[in-house]
Order: C-alpha cells, then structure tokens, then sequence
C-alpha cells in the first residue's frame, strides 16, 4: 500500500504582529528619508533575517547612545527603551524616532501609574531581554524587581502590608502568569495590577493557535528566533500540548530525521518571524515529499498602530 504524503498544517495566525510590522515600516520610511547610515538603538525586532537585510541596506544597529554621532536620528526598537536611554539621546541632541510598540508603552505607563501611586511594582518576565530591560528602565520612585519563577517571588523579603502592583512582560505564557499573580497575591493581598491582562493580543493569538495546531498534528515546527521570547513561548505551549516540538531559525535548521514516521507536521512562527521564513520551510517540505500546506481556521487579525511621530506625515518636498 502507498504511503500516504506528510501533510503541512499552518497556524492561523502566525509570524508578524502589528508591532513588528510597524517597526520594520518605520525603519524602511526612515531611510528612505533621512539616509543611510541611519541608527537604531537594539536589534529593532528579533530575527535575523530582517536585521541583517536592513543592516546591508545601511541601518546600524548599537547598543549605546554613545555610538551615534550628535545629531543624528536613532530609531528605538519594539522593545522600548529605559528612560535613561532616552535622556541620554535627547542629552546628545539626537533626533528620536520611537517605534516601541504601543502595547509595550502602555506597560511603561501602567508603571509610571502605580508609582504615582506610592505602589512598589514588579515585572514579570524574563531577566536581560531587551523588553524586561526597558520597562524595568522607567523612572519610578523605587527600582522594580525582575520576577520570573515562584523562587524569584520567595526572595523578594518586602513585608506582607507593602503596597505591591505587578506589570507583565508582553510575550510571556498565559498560564505562566496566571499562576505568578497567584503566589504574588499569596504575598501582597492588596496586589494591584492591569484590568485585562497585559499579555499582547499577537502573543495571545498565536498560542492559542498553536495549541489548536497541536492538537491536529504529530510534531511542531516553530519557525523564529532563539533569543526571541515568544518563540520560545510558542515551543513550549506546543510542548505542553503533547506534542514534540522544534525551533528553527530558518529551513536550514530542519533536521529530515525529525519527520520520520509523521502523517502531520504542523507549523508556526513567531510574531517577528518573516513569512518568506516559513515559505521557505514549506517548499523544502513538499520538495522532500510532503503535500501542499494548508492553513487551520483561526483569528484574522485587523490590528495596526499608527506610525511613530516624525514618520506619520509625508516628508516635506525638497526646496
Ligand atoms: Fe507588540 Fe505584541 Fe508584537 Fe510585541 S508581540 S511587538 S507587544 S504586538
């Protein structure tokens, strides 16, 4: 009897959110208005492909305001950045073109609210990414704390009557942090935190429909960035589903031995993931001998956020 051919089931949605595409967008309008070279403060969203393609079309990418020439422009990546990063620019007369995404911003005034409000606040999240780093940046009246285990929340020796709030890291697991905010109110019964979770719609979106996906499929592929968080996100609620699953940067990544055995692979990618990444995958799946890859049902997402200020009229013509 004829095997029957592996089949592709894509997650809907999948790859770019509307955060993403509105800071590549705001990349590309600023080099074709100012020029290169034209400077961005961080990778501006994590994935290879689409920084090394925009640092050969002259985009340099540093780590340090120092690094940029005065008077310059410095575009500042989704991730947002500490407030001290943004004095230091303003400091050496740089011309900012903020592309954080709206939903990370947000969390930066939900910070600024409970400081205000005499409130010690704590983020949950992941210790050294570039988003974690930013928000736990803000100007508040005392230092937040980095939290992102139940160990973390044991160590933290602040008495039982301290008035705590809580923002969370964009891209973090919804149970992860279901389950966070329980032990944090265990300590703190006066806990404060957002209305609706701050878990964005894009991360919410995607692993929801991976975990639709895995239940359909026989293994996983996560197409995204190791140091991206979401993508690890999404493995791991792939994972938790029941299923294996891999991460891969791009198709060269894709091990054949992985698809022994399979009637269905299923795929996803993550919010900063280009679809051209996961095309690629496609083909070199069908070229191996799997069948045309077909999408589930899932959300269509509308959301898109307004340029940043500077980039959100049309330039000026030449006098
Ligand atoms: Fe914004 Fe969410 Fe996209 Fe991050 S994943 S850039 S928070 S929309």
């Amino acid at each position: 009897m004829a095997t029957q051919p592996l089949q592709i089931l894509l997650a809907q949605p999948r790859g770019f959110c509307a955060g993403v595409e509105r800071a590549i967008d705001s990349v590309e309008r600023a080099l074709a208005r100012f020029g290169a070279p034209l400077h961005v403060f961080h990778e501006i969203v994590h994935n290879r492909q689409v920084v090394d393609d925009l640092r050969g079309r002259g985009v340099v990418f540093v780590n340090d305001v120092a690094q940029v020439p005065r008077g310059e422009v410095l575009v500042f990546s989704a991730h947002g950045v500490a407030d001290s990063v943004l004095d230091a620019a303003q400091a050496r007369g740089l011309r900012v073109i903020d592309a954080t995404c709206p939903l990370v911003s947000k969390v930066h005034q939900q910070v600024r609210q409970y400081s205000a409000d005499g409130r010690r606040v704590i983020l949950i999240g992941q210790a050294g990414h570039d988003e974690v780093e930013g928000t736990r940046g803000v100007a508040a009246a005392e230092p937040l704390e980095v939290v992102g285990s139940a160990a973390d929340i044991a160590a933290l020796n602040w008495p039982a009557d301290t008035r705590a709030a809580y923002v969370t890291q964009t891209t973090l697991s919804i149970d992860d942090t279901a389950g966070l905010i329980d032990t944090l109110r265990q300590r703190w019964p006066d806990l404060q935190g957002p209305n609706t979770s701050d878990i964005c719609y894009a991360s919410q979106n995607r692993q929801f429909a991976v975990r639709a996906l895995a239940r359909q499929v026989d293994a996983v592929l996560v197409v995204g960035a190791r140091h991206s968080a979401n993508a690890a996100r999404l493995r791991e609620v792939a994972e938790q589903a029941g299923v294996p699953a891999w991460l891969i940067e791009h198709v060269g990544e894709l091990n054949p031995a992985w698809l022994d055995g399979l009637q269905r692979v299923g795929i996803t990618a993550a919010a900063s993931t280009p679809p051209s990444l996961v095309d690629a995958l496609c083909d070199r799946l069908v070229a191996l001998g799997a069948s045309a890859p077909r999408a589930l049902p899932g959300e269509v997402e509308r959301v898109r956020f307004r340029l940043p200020a500077g980039l959100d009229t049309p330039a000026l013509p030449e006098q």
